[in-house]
């Protein structure tokens, strides 16, 4: 279990800065994800974390000690750090035991270890099977087993889940975190899937263009995201152009509170889906019902205020007591999150787009 301490950490591709001054604390025992999407550093960073780059500027300590930068870069079997890559890479001519048993000693190789790792990720009594005998998921358990095994300090993994079925991925990834928790790894998880950052996680880190933008609990992450884009990128959101003052926010959805401090005049405040509710027949705000998308477990009902205002409400009841082309009264449960809107980000530059002045 230990600590690992980024400050001020560059790495460049020729031209291409991939991390542009990352400045990060993951602690010690719990597991941090990296979101971003896609090409926005995060390989860079296990990359460098594991010592398969050097650093051109910045340092990396582990438990205290620099392993990476000014100069020095400890190589990667120093670092008592294990990767687990995006797609297990197991050797096909060894059982699971075996490659469980690869970083092992010959010792330890023939002591329990290797069957208490595949006990921690639901593998026991699964050593004599060869990979090939192995479902996707399966493989991946035995890659995160191998790279428990001899205890490292830190545990890093690339996307571990990306190629399996979204079913499968759910149980996997819980299951993942409770092996790392049990054995007191460190867990560093990539991951461009929001979904899997906000449920497995203790901290989630948002990386955009090789920085940092935001690092807190996935729960302030999704209600309290540092800025527009981050707002966006974790989940639905609502932005509305709206006017503060004290405290709250007048927008086209009724006057919202605002979470948090936020100075008087022109904002955007930020609302979630989940936050619209709907009730039959007009009201104080009322919008006309355009479509439904049913997802099983919810429903996403679009909506058209009078004044053109499109928004979507996420809702758990029966989505035909709102039927399309009916008028309902929409309202907003909880407090919004206000960002300042001068200079905000446009629609099409969240998406990374340029845009043409
Ligand atoms: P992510 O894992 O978030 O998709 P990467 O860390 O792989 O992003 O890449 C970050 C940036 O660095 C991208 O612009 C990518 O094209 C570039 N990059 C990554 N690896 C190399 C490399 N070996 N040579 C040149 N550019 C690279
Ligand atoms: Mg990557």
């Amino acid at each position: 279990m230990s600590e690992v301490v980024l400050t001020g950490v560059v790495k460049r591709y020729g031209s291409v800065t991939a991390l542009a001054g990352v400045d990060l604390t993951v602690p010690a025992g719990l597991l941090t994800a990296v979101l971003g999407p896609s090409g926005c550093g995060k390989t860079t960073l296990l990359r460098c974390l594991a010592g398969f780059e050097r650093l051109d500027a910045g340092e990396i300590r582990i438990d205290g000690a620099p392993v990476a930068g000014n100069g020095r870069h400890l190589p990667t079997h120093r670092r008592r750090i294990a990767v687990v890559p995006q797609e297990g890479a197991l050797f096909p001519h060894l059982n699971v035991a075996a490659n469980v048993g690869y970083g092992l000693d010959r010792a330890a190789r023939r002591g329990d270890r290797v069957e208490e790792v595949l006990t921690l990720v639901g593998l026991a009594g699964y050593g004599g099977r060869m990979p090939h005998q192995l479902s996707g998921g399966q493989q991946q358990r035995v890659a995160v087993a191998r790279a428990l095994a001899p205890r490292p300090s830190v545990v890093l993994l690339d996307e571990p889940f990306s190629a399996l079925d979204a079913g499968l991925r759910a149980g996997l990834r819980h299951d993942v975190r409770e092996a790392l928790r049990a054995d007191g790894a460190t867990g560093v998880l990539v991951t461009h899937d929001q979904g899997e950052a906000l449920s497995v996680a203790d901290r989630v880190v948002v990386l955009r263009a090789g920085r940092v933008v935001q690092c807190a609990a996935p729960t302030t992450v999704y209600r309290g995201p540092a800025d527009e884009w981050v707002a966006v990128f974790v989940g639905d959101a609502e932005l509305l152009p709206a006017v503060a003052e004290r405290g709250a926010a007048r927008t086209a959805l009724g006057t919202v509170p605002i979470a948090g401090a936020a100075p008087d005049g022109p904002v955007t405040v930020l609302v979630r889906p989940e936050q619209v509710r709907l009730s039959p027949g007009p009201g104080a705000v009322t919008a006309t019902v355009l479509r439904h998308d049913f997802h099983g477990h919810d429903a996403l009902v679009g909506l058209r205020l009078a004044d053109g205002t499109r928004i979507t409400a996420r809702i758990l009841d029966d989505a035909t007591a709102v039927p399309v082309g009916a008028a309902v009264s929409v309202s907003v449960d909880g407090a919004g999150r206000a960002f300042p809107a001068a200079g905000a980000a446009t629609p099409t530059e969240r998406a990374g787009q340029s845009v043409a002045a």
